[in-house]
């Protein structure tokens, strides 16, 4: 078939499945050729039944019969056919539609995607994991065990976000406190101290070591904690304020020498196109389908790379491996990458997944599949249903004295 036949959308279906006991969302594309259709990822755990029916009861009836080769196309009036726009319900459902046709112009280009975006610009992509613990002890064997995989970049905590989930530090509330995911933010800052104070300490100074501030902090205190952690020569200090205090890292910047890194919560970009443009900012770190696939990244990219400005796109594993693959593609072929997140893949989601990307000494490599190259196996799938008991209580974060704060 040429690339100019006529070829339109059938029917766009939304799966859940969680083979690793996390609900991810997948949008499948089927086309007017049988044999034709592509994959991509809407995963926004924490609401996938509402993304479900945005994909199958909005966006299916709205653009059947539109011409698949329209990316851009189809993108813009995705967004406009809802009238209000840019949240991460339906973006992420506009992702999984977006994602799904690069992935079916690369099978019909034959070609994998990153060759669509201009090719590689590098071989392998550099990823960092996650070291975690309720104690050092637990930390230091989690680095010790990465180094020993091959990794060089890791991004170090301990007791989780804000330091002392699990109320590990000594945390005083009021009587009558709810239930919640609690911490100290003073408390929070110096363990983070104390812990890059170790981290150094045991492995030098040739580890690349990031840490999350998960928005944790108030504005001011967010600016001490990035000017103590300076000597640690950090990779990047992440997420240090929330969404909407972003003009604030203006502070940060003119105090600062610490790599600044921000993003996985943004929808909209207005969220971004200042700070960018004022090189507040070393990394941006969207969540793809939170932005709405792979287009609206290809253009974020390039407008963060006038500014120098690098990528570290957002990797949890609330991330199906069809998301992984489609920002891969990216990394690979932009020449503003700065690091991917990687979280792992277990087992079962490499059943589900049929040709993830594999991760070796560091770095991961995708495999030179026809489009995304990812697969999804719905058979498989089926035997990983959708979780109705995913843990939700680290969302309700609260202060000492009880007062609900954003995760
Ligand atoms: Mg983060």
């Amino acid at each position: 078939m040429g690339c100019n036949a006529e070829i339109v959308i059938r029917n766009i279906r939304a799966f859940v499945t969680a083979p690793a006991g996390i609900n991810l969302v997948v949008v499948k594309v089927e086309t007017s050729e049988p044999e034709l259709f592509g994959y991509g990822c809407a995963t926004f755990t924490w609401r996938h039944k509402a993304v479900v029916t945005a994909v199958e009861e909005y966006l299916n009836p709205l653009f059947q019969g539109r011409n698949v080769h329209n990316i851009e196309e189809i993108w813009q009036s995705m967004m406009g056919s809802s009238y209000w726009r840019n949240g991460p319900v339906l973006n992420n459902a506009m992702s999984g539609v977006d994602e799904a046709l690069w992935d079916i112009k690369g099978k019909l280009a034959r070609m994998p995607l990153y060759q669509l975006l201009g090719g590689k610009c590098r071989e392998g992509i550099a990823v960092y994991r996650h070291a975690d613990g309720d104690s050092w002890g637990e930390v230091s064997k989690c680095i010790h065990r990465y180094l020993e995989e091959g990794y060089r970049y890791i991004r170090c905590h301990m007791g989780l976000y804000g330091g002392n989930q699990g109320n590990r530090q000594p945390i005083v509330k009021p009587e009558n406190a709810p239930a919640g995911a609690y911490y100290s933010p003073r408390l929070y800052m110096r363990s983070v101290v104390d812990l890059l104070d170790r981290v150094r300490a045991e492995f030098g100074w040739d580890l690349e070591v990031m840490h999350d501030v998960h928005e944790r902090l108030s504005p001011v205190d967010a600016l001490a904690l990035a000017k103590e952690v300076e000597p640690f020569r950090l990779f990047f200090l992440e997420d240090s304020l929330r969404p909407d205090q972003g003009e604030y890292l203006k502070y940060l910047r003119q105090q600062t020498s610490v790599p600044l890194a921000i993003g996985e919560l943004f929808t909209h970009p207005l969220e971004w196109r200042t700070i960018i443009q004022n090189q507040w900012v070393d990394f941006i770190r969207v969540h793809l389908s939170d932005i709405g696939g792979i287009t609206p990244a290809i253009r974020l990219a390039h407008f963060a790379d006038a500014y120098q400005v690098r990528t570290a796109w957002h990797g949890p594993g609330d991330l199906s491996p069809i998301g992984m693959a489609a920002q891969m593609h990216l990394d690979l072929s932009l020449p503003n990458f700065g690091i991917q997140e990687f979280s792992g893949f277990t087992e079962a989601e490499r059943e589900v997944f049929p040709g993830c990307p594999e991760v070796r000494n560091g770095y991961a490599y995708l495999n030179d599949a026809p489009g995304i190259g990812t697969d999804f196996d719905e058979k498989a799938a089926r035997k990983y249903p959708a979780v109705d008991s995913m843990d939700f209580s680290w969302l309700f974060s609260r202060l000492p004295d009880g007062t609900p704060v954003r995760p």
